[in-house]
């Protein structure tokens, strides 16, 4: 007894004099975590290092500027700012929609003034990228505690009030993560997940029936599947955020959603099927560069070509309905994800008025072994390996820069930008 009471102060004792000696060790050692894990710090610094989106162009570049991105012509400013001023009236003419009472559903101030800011960011984008082919369901959900969004069917996204209070006064970043949500169903990733799960619960229960080779192909796929998934959250990223650039949102501002989210993950990069918040802001600080300024040109296009879309309370009570015009169009008249040959010539180009001509050429090559018919780009394509030419004197690439030119002009004759290209060289 006597010697475990001993025992018990000798402990008491140092653990004392460890606690009073490592205080402020302890203290300076939690400040260094700060340094790299601080909120403040970490949301201000990856603000200011943003990039504009516009990539600045080498000065004195050939460009006649005739690659095109889509089929519009430019609104004037007055025009524009005018027909804005009218579609704030029709805002509010709608909006008492969503104040009204029901005599079974009580709606509150409160979720009207809610449901007004997501209706007024989401309608934009809808009416910017002519998505309206269908009507969008956009639900508020009570979530105090995680800000969070997450989109379950093709025409369905949900927000947690936790992120809508994070970005209230954010309209930019709100449109981005609207944007984000519509992005996974225009790109088809639910269906892409469903199946990808489907196949790999079969494997599942084959191999727990007994079968190796399907218990070693189940493991394979979830692997694939963690790949997948995380590569569908970042193409959902440049696709949120092409969206908010047709609507006219600043992506500067959109990318604070990312920061925020940068403070906060722990380590679920590699057991979720998430990207680290990090990873996800460098993918769209990178992808941004490469965006065309002509994408907000047009997405004013639709906004001045189209009117405002009325919204109302959905049958659920906690989400609204911005609603799709009557009259059904065709597929190639709506919104469609941009196709590989698209993405190629978009790259091709971007690269080139950036002043990166190797890039440029590359995407040029992947382009034209997927199609020929693109006069403009095999135009570019020509200007590219121009400069390399003169860059590395290298006469592979004046071969080239002849051979383009020609191709151009093959597709069009008439083309005096081509004409001009191919008697310079
Ligand atoms: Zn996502």
């Amino acid at each position: 007894m006597k010697k475990l009471s001993i025992l018990l102060i000798a402990v008491m004792l140092t653990t004392c004099v460890v606690e009073a000696k490592d205080y402020a060790k302890m203290q300076i050692k939690e400040m260094k975590h700060a340094q790299k894990y601080g909120t403040t710090q970490k949301v201000l610094q990856n603000q200011t290092q943003n990039t504009e989106h516009t990539v600045s162009a080498v000065s004195g570049i050939k460009d006649p500027k005739i690659m095109k991105f889509g089929d519009y012509d430019v609104i004037s400013k007055t025009a524009y700012d005018g027909k804005i001023k009218k579609d704030e009236v029709k805002y509010e003419e709608y909006a008492k929609q969503l104040g009204k009472k029901h005599s079974k559903y009580y709606t509150t101030q409160a979720d009207a003034e809610d449901f007004y800011l997501v209706y007024r960011v989401a309608e934009k984008l809808i009416r910017a990228n002519k998505l309206d082919y269908i009507n969008w369901r956009i639900c508020i959900y009570k979530d105090v505690e995680n800000p969070n969004a997450y989109s379950s069917s093709v025409n369905h996204v949900a927000i947690s009030t936790a992120l809508l209070d994070t970005f209230r006064d954010n309209d930019d970043a709100l449109a981005f993560v609207i944007g984000h949500e519509m992005g996974h169903a225009l790109l088809g990733h639910q269906k892409r997940i469903g199946q990808l799960v489907v196949k790999m619960r079969k494997m599942q229960n084959m191999g727990k029936m007994g079968s190796p080779a399907a218990a070693a192909s189940y493991l394979g796929m979830k692997k694939k599947f963690l790949i997948d998934s995380k590569n569908m959250e970042y193409a959902a990223d440049v696709e949120g955020a092409k969206l908010a650039l047709h609507a006219g949102y600043n992506l500067n501002n959109a990318s604070d959603v990312l920061t925020f989210l940068s403070t906060f993950d722990i380590d679920r990069e590699f057991r979720s099927t998430h990207p680290s918040g990090e990873k996800r802001l460098e993918n769209l600080n990178e992808n941004k560069k490469y965006f065309p300024a002509e994408w907000k040109e047009m997405g004013e296009y639709n906004i001045y070509n189209s009117d405002v879309m009325p919204v109302q309370l959905s049958s659920d009570r906690k989400s609204i309905v911005i609603s799709a015009p009557k009259e059904k169009l065709s597929s190639e008249q709506y919104y469609n994800p941009e196709t590989m040959d698209e993405v190629y010539a978009r790259f091709g180009y971007m690269y080139y008025v950036n002043g990166e001509f190797e890039k440029s050429l590359d995407n040029f090559k992947e382009l034209f072994k997927i199609n020929q018919t693109n006069a403009s780009a095999y135009l570019y394509a020509s200007y590219a390996a121009e400069y390399l030419y003169k860059n590395t004197n290298n006469s592979k690439y004046l071969k080239l820069a002849k051979e383009y030119a020609q191709k151009a002009k093959s597709l069009e004759p008439g083309n005096k930008y081509i004409t001009e290209q191919v008697e310079c060289l």
